[in-house]
């Protein structure tokens, strides 16, 4: 292509809402050969809401918290988290649980990809997913265990994180938060593939409920229970496969990824961060956009007659 026809290319994407931030880029596109997509804020809305809460009495004091005192801690630990999933528990506990004021914890240790920690009225409070709280040493021991687990596998089969509650080294209930999938994801995915282009999904999320949302949009391979430090790792892997990868992300613990990517595409939505380190931002922050940019490549570079 000549540098007039590159210009007129990365011109039509600007119009159409793609930035594409040099030709290079633009040249690149057409040779993708595997995509992986961030899921929360990604492929979901990243507005996440709480469906289901389930409170467990306390073995050891034999008492059964109320809805109220039980999410006035939650809330209370969650306010001080920056996570999606703390403000869907925050603003659940003041709209539905009538929570209104809140303690302010102290000891508060934010775990990245895991959940968080503090004390609350003299109550040791963790806060976050089960493979944690396991590696912390505490395990289910209510009567009602295998009745709980199998409710806490069809929440998450269902597509729902569900986030796990300890207070004093006991879990006293669980939480099930769920964001919805963006409309345009599914119809994206399958023209994808029929441009013969691998869809993959990457998560800190747990398996069950990350297979679930990829499920739901048609993506068969899952890079689960990822380690927001080790998102960039999984764009090596299929580097190292022989890929031309693009990797689309909207969070800050996405940027390495969109770094290390052939092509990092962020949404226009997204944080500043994963915009800058992006070489494609979707302003409309519309996925199909990415089927867009590469049809743009194709014409440019003359690979459609
Ligand atoms: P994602 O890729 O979905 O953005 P993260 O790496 O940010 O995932 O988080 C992974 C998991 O860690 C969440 O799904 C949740 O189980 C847990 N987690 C993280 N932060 C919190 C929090 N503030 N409260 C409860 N759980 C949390
Ligand atoms: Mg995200």
């Amino acid at each position: 292509a000549t540098p007039t026809a590159v210009m007129v290319g990365t011109g039509i994407g600007a119009q159409c809402g793609i930035l594409i931030k040099g030709g290079a880029h633009l040249e690149t596109a057409h040779k993708i050969s595997a995509v992986i997509f961030d899921k929360t804020g990604t492929l979901t809305s990243g507005k996440p809401t709480v469906t289901h809460s389930t409170i467990i009495g306390s073995s050891a004091t034999k008492h059964h918290m109320d809805k109220k005192s039980f999410f006035e801690i939650v809330a209370s630990a969650e306010a001080a988290s920056e996570h999606p999933l703390a403000g869907a528990i925050v603003n659940y506990a003041f709209t539905v649980c009538d929570v209104n004021s809140t303690h302010v914890p102290t000891n508060f240790e934010s775990v990245t990809g895991s959940g968080i920690r503090c004390t609350i009225k003299d109550i040791d409070v963790m806060i976050g997913n089960m493979k944690w709280i396991q590696e912390e040493g505490i395990s289910f021991n209510s009567a009602d265990k295998t009745e709980q687990e199998s409710h806490i596998r069809k929440l998450e089969n269902e597509g729902n994180t569900v986030v796990f509650v300890v207070m004093n080294q006991e879990i006293t209930g669980y939480i099930a938060i769920s964001d919805q999938l963006k409309p345009e994801a599914r119809a994206t995915i399958t023209e994808l593939k029929k441009l013969g282009i691998f869809p993959w999904m990457v998560t800190g999320d747990n398996q069950r409920t990350a297979n679930a949302i990829a499920s739901q949009v048609g993506i068969t391979q899952v890079f689960a229970e990822v380690l927001p430090s080790n998102k960039s790792k999984k764009v090596q892997e299929l580097k190292q496969q022989g890929h031309i990868v693009a990797m689309i992300g909207d969070g800050i613990n996405d940027s390495p990824a969109l770094a290390e990517a052939d092509i990092g595409i962020a949404i226009g939505a997204g944080t500043d961060i994963a915009i800058e380190a992006a070489d494609i931002v979707l302003v409309k922050s519309d996925l199909r956009d990415v089927i867009t940019a590469i049809s743009l490549s194709k014409t440019t570079f003359n690979r459609i007659r």
